[in-house]
């Protein structure tokens, strides 16, 4: 169980489709059993997500639109009585960790704990009491590949420890719980999109979040009934200025709005006139950051009304020019991305971008199904061609938002 979880992730090419989530449920029972020497009382999964369209927009009162990837992380989990905290995952690299209840805070645990431990104490704070938690792991969500399996595991564990504590949480509350423990726990400054979208994803349906006031709406998306399939590129490439860059761009946003008045750049919305006109006074490093932000809104609303009309297809160019808007306006994308960008849309595919915060990570990719084969190979031997590591390549169909497992 873990030498599969650890195969999967460790090579490129086409690798095996995730497990069931029931099939996912078991392994991390038994997982739980061998680690913990009991059984579980209870297991929740939740999936990764990938993000349709809508990037960088989410820290700007923005639009996105991710939808669940069938790719899942499981937690299972029990209570314990001697004050500690004892967490196991089967992901390579994570060695296990035992830490007591009360010395747990920001930066205790750190690594890959913070994010489960991070979770339990941001339930505390909501009145959830534990006198000891054992827990443990198993996931399909490849990690750190713009994925989300940050948020699976945090909604997850959020779900598994929520009901060990007695505590009724619905799922924006899970997605909160999850997004705190990220801030204060593993120290990264996250917009609301990623939590909201593992918590709150349909099967067959997009989500299109609207950030300014954050409602929902559950948009119907079958790629397969269309002829069409979504593929997610993984290129298992992720640059180090990932983290900088994010932070000096969102300054940058914030910065805009500030000289322009605004309180958002969505707000700026409200004034009419388009990018250009309405940032024609901003420093010309600003101008270009308006300018994918509010084109990036209008793709959204778009792709969403393409959706809803039931036009899949449509919405192949709309990607391919949020892919163009990224890597020139907003400048997050990196050669290995523009590579399988170019590759895939050479080859055939209907539309396609970066997806997640750039520098690496993922594409998402809308093809016909019959030129799934075509597109996959081409991606692949372009990125051989350029020297680059073999990427991954899998379908994305949108599957369930986080659940506690039957049985
Ligand atoms: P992403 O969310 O895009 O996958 P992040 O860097 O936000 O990338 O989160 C990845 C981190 O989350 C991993 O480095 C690890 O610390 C933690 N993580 C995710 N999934 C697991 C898992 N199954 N077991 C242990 N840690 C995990
Ligand atoms: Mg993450």
């Amino acid at each position: 169980m873990t030498g599969r979880a650890g195969a999967s992730h460790a090579a490129g090419g086409t690798p095996d489709p995730p497990r069931a989530p029931a099939e996912l449920a078991d392994a991390a029972r038994q997982f739980f059993r061998a680690r913990h020497g009991g059984p579980a009382a209870v297991v929740w999964t939740a999936p990764g997500r990938v993000n349709l369209i809508g990037e960088h927009t989410d820290y700007n009162g923005g639009l996105v639109l991710p939808l669940a990837l069938p790719h899942r992380t499981a937690v299972a989990a029990a209570p314990r009585d001697d004050g500690l905290v004892v967490l196991h995952s089967a992901a390579r690299g994570a060695a296990p960790v035992t830490v007591p209840l009360t010395a747990v805070r920001p930066g205790t645990p750190d690594g890959w704990a913070a994010y489960p431990a991070g979770v339990l104490a941001e339930l505390r704070t909501i009145g959830a009491e534990f006198l000891g938690v054992s827990l443990a792991v198993v996931s399909d969500v490849p990690a750190g590949a713009g994925l989300s399996s940050s948020a699976a595991l945090e909604v997850a564990a959020a779900g598994a420890l929520a009901d060990l504590a007695g505590i009724d949480a619905d799922a924006r509350t899970l997605a909160e719980i999850g997004r705190l423990a990220e801030h204060r726990y593993a120290g990264v400054p996250c917009g609301v999109m990623d939590q909201l979208a593992v918590a709150c994803c349909r099967a067959d349906h997009a989500l299109l979040l609207d950030t300014d006031d954050g409602s929902l709406d559950h948009i119907p998306l079958d790629p397969g009934a269309a002829g069409t399939a979504l593929l997610v590129v993984d290129t298992r490439v992720r640059h180090r200025l990932a983290d900088g860059a994010y932070a000096r761009r969102r300054a940058g946003c914030e910065e805009a709005a500030r000289l322009l008045g605004a309180p958002d750049l969505r707000r700026l919305e409200e004034r009419g006139g388009t990018a250009e006109s309405l940032s024609a006074d901003l420093p010309d490093a600003l101008r270009p950051l308006v300018r994918h932000v509010m084109t990036e809104n209008a793709r959204v609303r778009r792709t969403a009304r393409l959706l809803r009309s039931g036009s899949v297809r449509g919405i192949g160019p709309l990607l391919t020019a949020g892919h163009a808007s990224l890597r020139d306006d907003f400048a997050v994308s990196c050669p290995e991305v523009d590579v399988v960008v170019a590759a895939a849309v050479a080859a055939g595919a209907l539309g396609a971008r970066m997806t997640g915060g750039g520098f690496g990570g993922s594409v998402v990719v809308l093809v016909e199904t019959a030129a799934v084969p075509v597109v996959t190979e081409a991606v692949l031997a372009a990125a051989r061609r350029s020297g680059q590591p073999e990427p991954r390549v899998f379908p994305a169909t949108p599957a369930a938002g986080a659940a506690r497992a039957p049985g």
